[in-house]
């Protein structure tokens, strides 16, 4: 795996932009929707199961990680708090790439090996925390 920094290439698409622009609107969607008092999403698998999903918990994992505590943040759903804190860090880069013109960063090679180990990585952090909702069922 190779990481470069360099300038965007004439042409080639501005993934710090899209995804700051998505990860902005997304928070002021959902700041909005809370603000309003409009219900919440349900969960579909809990209701019919009784047991959390991958991502039962991430929406009060938000609101605590959004409130600084992150402690409650992490114990709601460890994997959506993982996710919050990478994409702070990322938005606080894409913001740089965006606003102050810095160098943005591109994986240029990957190897078909690091691909598997990065696919099971992804895979088994899943597991785990869904083995870790199904234990400690924080949303009971
Ligand atoms: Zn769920």
């Amino acid at each position: 795996m190779q990481i470069v920094r360099r300038p965007l290439a004439p042409g080639e698409a501005n993934h710090e932009l899209i995804w700051l622009s998505v990860s902005s609107g997304g928070l002021a969607l959902a700041a909005t929707w809370l603000a309003l008092k409009l219900p919440w999403p349900i969960c579909l698998f809990h209701a019919l199961t009784g047991r959390p999903c991958l991502t039962c918990g991430a929406t009060r994992s938000a609101i605590a990680f959004f409130h600084a505590h992150f402690l409650a943040a992490f114990e709601w759903n460890p994997l959506a708090f993982l996710c919050y804190c990478g994409l702070s860090l990322f938005n606080v880069y894409a913001f740089q790439v965006v606003v102050l013109r810095a160098p943005a960063l591109r994986i240029v090679r990957l190897s078909a090996s690091e691909r598997k180990f990065f696919r099971r990585f992804f895979i088994g952090l899943l597991a785990l925390n869904w083995v870790y909702l199904l234990l400690a069922n924080p949303s009971l």
